[in-house]
């Protein structure tokens, strides 16, 4: 009998109950030692083996590359926001130390709330660098304020040799994703619209590509992962509980920090610089070790059930049927999507419930019925499902049926 409800929360969220059974006995006895894993040694060789395995659970399931090393660090997304800026301008210093501030330029994709906030990050530790807007959704929005798309491939500009590329491939808060067809190459071999435009990156093998991938790391493929400086996510949506930051670093960025700022970069804390983690196998200092072993918890089950691929299957399913019934919805009057055809996000889906006290009564027939989490973000408002990994088909279809049901009563 469980107590549990269904939990469609926007993050932290939803974790398998057998994962959280098991957790509960390695928060006894971790690993046969005797003592559980909030209060054993981050040295011990017990635990430095099970990070070992967490990494290689995370480079075969999303197939990375020995170009890239797996980093874990604490500080969630936002600290991203900052450590991707520091540590690639350092790297863009130390490979071209003769250029003027101002030739040293950041670009942001803004396709939302989160690429919002990193920008404005940018904007703050850039100093005299030219920080750039390579493109943003609001002007193709249709109330041209919201974000609600991803801007068509014609409208991205990015500069000629910038420190970094900045893009947020699932917007958590506004539900905007970017397409994830791995070629991104149609069969008319056409670029396809809402992909990340890959082809119009800055010539040059080793492009400053950051993606944020807080809320969609682990649930697809990644595509063109090789091309990415850096990809980084919080494990508290998909993976595991908040408190430990995952980041895949291309081995060009992880670079001699206070190298750069001797040539005038700007000294880069400690824990932020990628070289620290990397050089300190991510126990420089103490890491986030319940959340980690959660995650590693989590990771096992991906690998027996199939990894990313099962999860791209049963996430596309998932998805399909809610925007199905969102749908319906629409052609009745009832529902209206936020988020414009072509860029609906697979694990955030929002839209709102026209007609007065009609939203208050779908939130409360939800909670009723065992289901939570869905009330929109109170800067958007409305209704935001997520269909995070450890979401069940089942407990979708539970949702699904309750919308079906909420139509047909009106
Ligand atoms: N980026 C995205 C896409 C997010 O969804 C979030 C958190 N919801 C963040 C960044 C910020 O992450 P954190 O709260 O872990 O700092």
């Amino acid at each position: 009998e469980s107590s549990r409800v269904i939990n469609f929360g926007a993050g932290p969220s939803a974790l398998p109950d057998s994962v959280l059974e098991e957790a509960t006995k390695g928060l006894l006895n971790f690993d046969n030692t005797g003592i559980g894993i909030a209060e054993i040694s981050h040295r011990s060789p017990e635990f430095t083996s099970y990070l070992s395995t967490v990494e290689a659970l995370i480079r075969s399931q999303l197939s990375v590359p020995s170009t890239h090393s797996i980093l874990f660090t604490q500080g969630g997304g936002t600290a991203q926001f900052s450590a991707v800026v520091l540590n690639l301008l350092a790297r863009h210093w130390l490979l071209f130390p003769d250029l003027k501030d101002e030739q040293r330029g950041l670009d942001y994709v803004l396709t939302g709330t989160w690429s919002k906030s990193a920008h404005q990050e940018g904007l703050r530790l850039a100093g005299r660098h030219q920080v750039n807007v390579a493109a943003d959704g609001r002007i193709y929005s249709k109330d041209s304020k919201s974000f609600d798309i991803i801007p068509p491939h014609e409208s991205f500009k990015f500069s000629e040799n910038p420190a970094l590329i900045y893009y947020c491939e699932n917007e958590t808060v506004n539900g905007v994703q970017f397409k994830h067809d791995t070629e991104s190459v149609g069969s008319e071999g056409k670029h396809i619209e809402g992909t990340f435009p890959f082809h119009l990156l800055p010539q040059g093998t080793l492009v400053p590509l950051v993606g944020d991938y807080s809320s969609s790391f682990m649930s697809r493929p990644i595509p063109r992962l090789a091309d990415h400086a850096v990809i980084y996510a919080g494990a508290q949506k998909n993976i595991g509980p908040a408190g430990l930051t995952i980041l895949i670093v291309r081995n060009d960025c992880i670079v001699d920090v206070d190298a750069a700022a001797a040539l005038g970069a700007q000294p880069v804390p400690l824990t932020m610089a990628y070289k620290t983690l990397a050089d300190g196998k991510s126990v420089y200092n103490t890491p986030p070790m319940l959340s980690i072993y959660i995650s590693g918890l989590v990771l096992k089950r991906n690998a027996e059930l199939g990894g990313v691929q099962y999860y791209e299957a049963v996430n596309r399913r998932k998805m399909q049927k809610v925007y199905d019934a969102l749908r319906e919805g629409e052609e009745k009057g009832l529902f209206r999507g936020h988020v414009q055809h072509g860029s609906e996000s697979w694990m955030n889906v929002v839209f709102v419930i026209l007609g007065d006290g009609k939203e208050k009564a779908f939130l409360k027939g939800a909670e009723e019925r065992g289901m939570t989490g869905i009330k929109g973000h109170r800067s958007v408002g409305g209704i935001r499902v997520s269909l995070y990994n450890a979401v069940t088909e089942e407990q979708t279809d539970k949702l699904v049926a309750y919308m079906r049901e909420f139509i047909a009563s009106q």
